[in-house]
């Protein structure tokens, strides 16, 4: 048997209804906030994704799925989302009328990561992208909308993670302290660390490995070196949080590692996840729209793990499950096939219906309306179409009463949405 790829997964009947019931609920609350949705395609060419990631992170080294079509193009399925909505601004200047643009997405990202639990290879994303504004009440705004929503979803132990990374005039006087804070502790370091070291010292900051993370303890923090212009916005940004009532936390070691990333940079975390405790992340990058061939406009966005959101929720599938209002129970075959004009009827009614299809004896059709958990039974035989009437079954308070068959699916409806 064909078994699926390591990594993938099916969302089944059973757990689809909470995946469609968060998704509802986060695209209400995201147009209620002003962003319009915006669909991007699931693959792109390599090299956006290797411009605006950066060539030496690790999803660009050993994640992305890559592969030349058949002409030779190299192209990739999307890592993530920001890359596409940026080029697409970019591409069809949706800056031209008005800078000012709030968009989100919602779907599938690719990466060929080590599997485990909560780190899949096709995952989902809920992204938010404010392009234009440069005020850091934009990334309040969306740290806000993140909380409110994991509330909606009954989330629990949410807290905020801030930090800012400053701008292109104040960060290089950090990357030096940095560097030769780096320098003294490198016999402590993971391999991959001594080599971002170099390269990306930034990125250092962030590693999961333990003895990384207790040898960046003391690390310089990058707030005392912030210029004061950025050092203003952080200030307003933690104020109007706190006005908002938005638990937070000051990290010092949460940073993006490339040079389009700017200021405030968050992650939303929740104690219920253990190792793989982000349930969303997102920061400024005011110089990516320029840095991908666009003007010089200011973004800031966010992306929310929506498999693990799934698994966080205090919401469960069986809320959304949508029973059937009536299951047709027929005895005998002129009654089987009314029944089944009913059932196409009905459905054409917005009355969810279901009936047996093989002629199965009333105790068994029964039975299966009851597994089913269908409102209603409507039981019609030939003495019953004889007399012109069917019997419906309230299969909660479990009253019967007799329906006529004249304008029987109109009737049907009165009754059961009430
Ligand atoms: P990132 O785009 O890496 O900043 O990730 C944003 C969010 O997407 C994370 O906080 C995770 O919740 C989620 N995420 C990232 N990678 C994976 C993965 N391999 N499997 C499941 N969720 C993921």
């Amino acid at each position: 048997m064909i078994q699926l790829i390591r990594g993938f997964k099916d969302i089944l009947p059973g757990e689809v209804e909470l995946w469609q019931a968060v998704e509802k609920i986060a695209r209400e609350l995201l147009e209620d906030f002003g962003f319009r949705e915006i669909r991007i395609p699931i693959m792109e060419r390599t090299e956006l994704f290797a411009r605006s990631i950066g060539e030496d992170t690790d999803i660009v080294e050993k994640e992305m799925y890559t592969f030349p079509d058949r002409k030779g193009d190299l192209i990739t399925l999307r890592p993530e989302a920001t890359a596409s909505i940026v080029r697409s601004y970019i591409q069809h200047r949706l800056y031209a009328t008005d800078p000012v643009q709030k968009f989100y997405t919602i779907g599938p990202m690719f990466r060929r990561e080590r599997p485990q639990k909560g780190r899949y290879r096709q995952f989902y994303q809920i992204n938010a992208e404010i392009f234009g504004v440069p005020s850091g009440l934009a990334d309040v705004q969306l740290i806000f909308l993140l909380v409110t929503l994991f509330s909606r979803l009954q989330v629990p132990d949410v807290k905020a993670h801030i930090n800012s990374l400053g701008c292109p005039k104040c960060r290089p006087k950090f990357k030096v302290a940095l560097s030769e804070f780096l320098t003294s502790v490198s016999d402590k370091l993971c391999a991959d660390c001594i080599r971002r070291k170099d390269r990306n010292p930034l990125r250092v900051l962030d590693c999961k490995v333990p003895a990384c993370r207790e040898a960046m303890a003391e690390a310089p923090s990058i707030l005392d070196y912030l210029c004061s212009e950025c050092d203003a916005d952080f200030a307003e940004v933690k104020s109007m949080l706190k006005n908002l009532g938005v638990p937070f936390i000051v990290d010092k070691n949460l940073v993006r590692g490339l040079d389009y990333y700017a200021r405030t940079t968050f992650e939303i975390q929740t104690e219920s996840l253990g190792a793989q405790n982000a349930v969303a992340g997102g920061g400024r990058y005011d110089g990516l729209v320029g840095e991908l061939g666009g003007p010089d406009i200011p973004a800031t966005g966010f992306a929310i793990g929506f498999d693990r959101l799934t698994e966080l929720t205090g919401l469960s599938a069986d809320q959304f499950y949508r029973r059937p209002d009536i299951f047709v129970a027929a005895l005998g075959d002129r009654s089987r096939l009314l029944a089944f004009e009913w059932l196409c009827l009905f459905g054409g009614e917005g009355i969810r219906a279901e009936m047996d299809f093989d002629g199965k004896s009333l105790k068994s059709q029964m039975k299966r309306a009851d597994r089913l958990e269908a409102g209603h039974v409507l039981i019609v035989g030939d003495d019953e179409i004889k007399k012109g009437e069917a019997i419906l079954r309230n299969m909660e308070t479990k009253n019967q009463e007799s329906v006529s068959l004249d304008n029987l699916v109109q009737n049907i409806k009165n009754k059961i949405k009430e």
